[in-house]
C-alpha cells in the first residue's frame, strides 16, 4: 500500500508520461480542429511545457479577405491582454524610483478630478473610477476618434461620478489602464511607441509586438485582421472610433512573442524580482471591520494564488487568453480573431484539466426566416449549436453536420404566451400540448392575481421538467392571501400588512418574478384600494420589474379601469400591460379605436402601456364575475348581465358540478329547462354553486362560463394595435384558447382576413411579446439567443379547438424546438422535457 502512494506522488510530479501528453495534446488540438471545421475558431494555439510547445498550430487566415493563412508569427490584437504589459511599463519607471505605486494618479496627470485614485488602485482595477464609454459616447461632440488625451479633458469636464470609494471593492474598468498609459508617457517622457520599443521589445527581442493606435498606422504584413460573421459570411470587424486610446489594449503581438514574454517573466530580465512578485498578489480591498481581498493582481487574474494566472481578452473582432501554471512553468496562448467565445472557453477547460467537449452543432436549412422582428421573411438557414442559435443567413451544412430540411416552409421563433394558465397542468401533463400544437415555446403564469412561488416553482420544475420554458409573475392576491388571510380579503390592506407584502414581493422579484400581476376584477383583490396597489407597484419599479393586469372592470367601469392602470404606470413609473384587453359590454361594442387613442395619448405622455389580446369573441371564467359589484341576489344587475354582459344564448355553461347536466348548455336553454328567465337563472346558478362550495370546500372550480361578449371589430381594433401581442389566457382544456390562440391569429387573422402581415403577427407572438414581459435572448432568430422555434406552414396552419372540442390540436405547426430540443413534430410529441425556469 505504502508503495502504491509513493509512486503516485511520484506520478503527479511529472506531469504526464510521453504518450499521456501526447493524448492530452491531441485532445485540446482535435476540439479546436472541429471548432475550426465548424466556423467556429479561427486563430493559434501554443501549449508549452518549461517554455517547449509542444502544441504551436494556426488554424484558418490572417485575412479573410484574400485568404492569406495564419503562422505562429502573426500579430493579433491583444486587447486586454495588453493589460499586464502595462503593468510591467509601470514597474520598470517603480524600479527606476521615478514613481511609487502608491502615489495618487493626480500627481502625474494633474487634470484629473479624482484625488485619492493611486497607480497601484487603476492596476488592480480598485480604484472605483467610472468606465470610459458612455462618458465618450455621449459627449463626442464632433470627435471622430478617442484617444487619451482627450478622454483625461473629459474626464476633467463632465467628472463622472466613481462607482464606488477609491479601494473599497473591485470592478474591471478600462479607464484605469488608459490613465496608466498616460501616466508611462508622462514620467517617462516618451511616446508609448517607443517607450515600449526601447524598454520591452527589444530587451525580450520580440519581432512582432507593436502598439497600433489610430489614427497612426503600422505596416505589419502579417498583422491579423479581426471579423465579425453575419448572414453567412465575414465582414472587417477591427479597430473603431476607440482605438486612439491606448492602455486598455491596442497592443499587437504573436503567440510566439508571447511564449517569450512570458517566459521571461520567470527571469526577472526587465523588472527586479521582488518588484515583479507583487503583481501575482491578490489585491488588499479597504472594507472597515475586515480582511478582505480580491484574486487580481497587476494586470493578472489570480486563479491559484502562488500557482496559477490568467488573463482573457475580447475587443472588436478579436477573442483571446493566456494561462500560466507557474509551478509547472506550463503556459497556453490562444489569439483568435471572429467573436466566438468557444475555443477560448475550450482551451481554458482544457488547461485547467476539466474535460473538453465540443457541441455539435445542427443546421436547418431551406426555410424561410420570420425572424421576430416584423422585417420580411427571408431564405435562410438557422444553426444551432447546443441550446442557442450559433448563426442565421447563406449558410452551409459542414460535412457530417445534422442537417433538417425544412421543406421551405416558415421558421419563427417560438411563440411567447404573456398570459397564460396552463402552468396548473404542467405537472400531470408536462409535454403541455395545449401550448406546443400552437407553436408556443414559453408561458408566462402567475396572471390576473395568482402565481406560484418562486422557491416551489423552481423545486416543482426540477422535479418535472415540462416540454415548454416557463415565468411568472408574483399575484398580488397571492400576497393578500399569505399576509391577510384567505378569508379576510374584503377590505383594503393595513399599512403593517402592506410593509409584509412588500417585503414578500421584493425577495420574489429578487429571485427572478418578472413582476406583480393583480385581478383586480376577482372578489380576492376587489377590495383592494388603489393606494395598496401603487405602493406595491413601485417596489416592483425599484426592482426593475414590470406590472401586468387584469383591469378592475372590462364592462361597465372600463374606462375608469383603464385610467387606474395608467395612473399606476405613471406614479409608480413602471411598464404596465393591460391582460386580455377587451370591451365586455354590449352597450360600448365597437368603441375600441377611442380606447386605443386614450392609450397612445398616456404613452405620448411616457408611460409604457401595452396589451395582450386572445382571439376570440368569449371568454371564460366565473358566473361571478357578471356582477361587477359583488351583488349577487340584485335582479336589476342580473338582468343587466344578461342583456349587456354576455349574449345568454351563445353563453354555455361549461362546468357546473352541482348539476353536472347542465355542463355544455347555452345559459338560455338551462333558464329554459328550469322553466325561468336567464336573469334568474343566473342568480340561482350563483346560489346553488356558493352552497355546493361550502358543503365541498375541497371541490376545486364549481362553474364555469363561456361568456360571448365581445364583437369582432374590437377583437380585431385590439389585435392590430401596435403595441398588443398575442396571448392565449388557456388552460389545458376548458375554452378553445387553450389550445387554438395563435394558430388561431395566423389563419383566421392573418390568411383569412389579412388584418395584418404574417411577419407582423409572428413579431406580436415572440419578439414584442418578450419585450412586453421582460423575457431577455427569446423571441428572435438571432446568433446568442435561445433556440425555441418553431417550423409552420402559413397556408394550411388552422386551429381546430372549439367548445365542444378544446383539446383538438391545430393544422400546420410542422415542428416545434424548446431549448434546442426538438420537442413536437407532425401533431407528436418527441418526449423531451428541455424546458427552463425563465428568470428576469
Ligand atoms: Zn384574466
Amino acid at each position: 500500500m505504502k508503495k502504491l502512494i509513493v509512486l503516485l506522488l511520484a506520478g503527479s510530479l511529472l506531469l504526464f508520461s510521453p504518450n499521456q501528453l501526447l493524448a492530452q495534446v491531441q485532445k485540446i488540438d482535435s476540439a479546436l480542429t472541429a471548432l475550426y471545421q465548424s466556423g467556429r475558431f479561427n486563430g493559434v494555439v501554443l501549449y508549452a511545457e518549461n517554455g517547449k510547445p509542444l502544441l504551436s498550430k494556426t488554424y484558418g487566415v490572417a485575412d479573410f479577405q484574400t485568404g492569406k493563412t495564419l503562422n505562429i508569427s502573426s500579430p493579433f490584437n491583444l486587447a486586454s491582454l495588453t493589460k499586464q504589459f502595462i503593468c510591467a511599463g509601470i514597474l520598470i519607471l517603480y524600479d527606476r524610483g521615478l514613481l511609487q505605486l502608491d502615489d495618487p494618479a493626480r500627481k502625474h496627470l494633474p487634470t484629473l478630478p479624482y484625488h485619492e485614485v493611486t497607480i497601484r488602485q487603476l492596476m488592480t482595477h480598485t480604484s472605483g473610477l467610472p468606465e470610459y464609454f458612455d462618458l465618450f459616447n455621449n459627449n463626442r461632440g464632433n470627435a471622430d476618434t478617442l484617444n487619451n488625451e482627450l478622454l483625461l479633458v473629459m474626464l476633467a469636464q463632465y467628472q463622472p461620478p466613481m462607482q464606488f470609494a477609491a479601494g473599497s471593492s473591485w470592478s474591471y474598468c478600462n479607464t484605469n489602464y488608459v490613465l496608466l498609459a498616460s501616466i508611462i508617457e508622462k514620467v517617462s517622457g516618451q511616446r508609448m511607441e517607443e517607450f515600449f520599443k526601447k524598454e520591452i521589445i527589444r530587451p525580450l527581442g520580440l519581432k512582432n509586438t507593436y502598439i497600433f493606435r489610430l489614427p497612426d498606422t503600422v505596416n505589419n504584413p502579417n498583422q491579423v485582421n479581426g471579423f465579425q460573421e453575419e448572414n453567412g459570411q465575414r465582414r472587417l470587424n477591427d479597430l473603431t472610433f476607440w482605438d486612439g486610446v491606448v492602455g486598455d489594449g491596442n497592443l499587437f503581438s504573436s503567440a510566439e512573442d508571447l511564449l517569450k514574454w512570458e517566459q521571461q517573466l520567470y527571469k526577472s530580465k526587465i523588472i527586479k524580482p521582488a518588484t515583479l512578485a507583487m503583481a501575482f498578489q491578490p489585491v488588499a480591498l479597504k472594507i472597515p471591520g475586515r480582511d478582505s481581498s480580491y484574486p487580481y493582481g497587476f494586470g493578472w487574474g489570480i486563479d491559484k494564488p502562488g500557482e496559477q494566472y490568467s488573463h482573457t481578452g475580447g475587443w472588436t473582432g478579436f477573442v483571446n487568453i493566456i494561462m500560466r501554471d507557474v509551478k509547472k512553468n506550463r503556459t497556453l496562448i490562444l489569439l483568435s480573431s471572429g467573436s466566438n467565445p468557444a475555443a477560448m472557453i475550450t482551451a481554458r477547460n482544457w488547461f485547467n484539466g476539466n474535460p473538453v467537449a465540443v457541441k455539435p452543432t445542427r443546421i436547418i436549412t431551406n426555410v424561410k426566416v420570420v425572424d421576430g422582428t416584423g422585417t420580411p421573411a427571408r431564405n435562410a438557414a438557422v444553426r444551432l449549436e447546443g441550446d442557442k442559435i450559433l448563426a442565421v443567413g447563406e449558410l452551409q451544412p459542414f460535412p457530417g453536420e445534422l442537417v433538417v430540411d425544412g421543406g421551405g416552409k416558415i421558421l419563427a421563433p417560438g411563440f411567447i404566451d404573456t398570459h397564460s394558465h396552463l402552468e396548473g397542468s404542467l405537472q400531470p401533463k408536462p409535454q403541455a400540448l395545449a401550448a406546443l400544437n400552437q407553436g408556443i415555446t414559453t408561458i408566462v403564469a402567475g396572471q390576473d392575481g395568482y402565481g406560484s412561488w418562486m422557491d416551489s416553482l423552481e423545486a416543482t420544475i426540477k422535479r418535472t421538467a415540462p416540454a415548454i420554458n416557463l415565468a411568472t409573475y408574483t399575484g398580488h392576491t397571492g400576497l393578500r392571501e399569505k399576509v391577510m388571510g384567505e378569508n379576510n380579503l374584503h377590505r383594503t390592506a393595513t399599512q403593517d400588512e402592506l410593509n409584509k407584502m412588500k417585503v414578500l414581493l421584493a425577495a420574489e422579484l429578487k429571485k427572478g418574478s418578472l413582476g406583480l400581476s393583480t385581478g383586480l376584477e376577482y372578489e380576492g383583490a376587489w377590495f383592494s384600494s388603489y393606494n395598496e396597489v401603487v405602493e406595491l407597484a413601485k417596489v416592483t419599479s425599484f426592482n426593475q420589474g414590470r406590472y401586468i393586469s387584469h383591469l378592475r372592470s372590462e364592462d361597465l367601469q372600463l374606462r375608469d379601469a383603464i385610467e387606474e392602470i395608467i395612473s399606476i404606470g405613471k406614479e409608480a413609473r413602471i411598464s404596465v400591460q393591460i391582460s386580455h384587453l377587451k370591451i365586455a359590454l354590449k352597450n360600448d361594442w365597437k368603441t375600441a379605436p377611442s380606447i386605443l387613442a386614450r392609450l397612445e395619448r398616456a404613452r405620448q405622455q411616457g408611460i409604457n402601456i401595452t396589451a395582450d389580446v386572445y382571439p376570440y369573441e368569449f371568454w371564460r371564467s366565473t358566473l361571478k364575475v357578471l356582477f361587477p359589484k359583488t351583488d349577487y341576489t340584485n335582479e336589476a344587475s342580473a338582468e343587466f348581465a344578461v342583456t349587456q354582459s354576455l349574449d345568454p344564448a351563445a353563453s354555455v355553461l361549461v362546468a357546473f358540478k352541482p348539476r353536472p347536466e347542465y355542463r355544455g348548455k347555452t345559459l338560455s336553454e338551462v333558464a329554459a329547462l328550469r322553466k325561468e328567465t336567464p336573469a334568474r337563472t343566473l342568480m340561482a346558478l350563483i346560489a346553488e354553486a356558493e352552497a355546493f362550495r361550502k358543503a365541498n370546500p375541497d371541490s376545486g372550480g364549481v362553474e364555469g362560463i363561456m361568456g360571448k361578449s365581445m364583437t369582432d371589430a374590437d377583437v380585431s381594433a385590439f389585435l392590430s394595435w401596435q403595441h398588443t401581442n398575442i396571448c392565449s389566457d388557456g388552460a389545458d382544456g376548458g375554452h378553445p384558447r387553450g389550445y387554438g390562440s395563435f394558430t388561431r391569429v395566423l389563419a383566421e387573422y392573418v390568411r383569412e382576413k389579412k388584418i395584418m402581415l404574417l411577419e407582423t403577427a409572428i413579431n406580436k407572438m415572440t419578439a414584442l411579446s418578450a419585450e412586453h414581459v421582460g423575457i431577455r435572448q427569446r423571441g428572435l432568430i438571432a446568433a446568442g439567443y435561445y433556440a425555441d422555434l418553431v417550423l409552420l406552414d402559413p397556408d394550411t396552419v388552422q386551429d381546430h379547438a372549439t367548445i365542444q372540442n378544446p383539446q383538438a390540436l391545430s393544422d400546420g405547426v410542422l415542428k416545434v424546438w424548446v431549448n434546442g430540443e426538438l420537442v413536437y413534430a407532425n401533431k407528436e410529441f418527441m418526449g423531451k422535457f428541455p424546458g427552463r425556469l425563465i428568470k428576469r
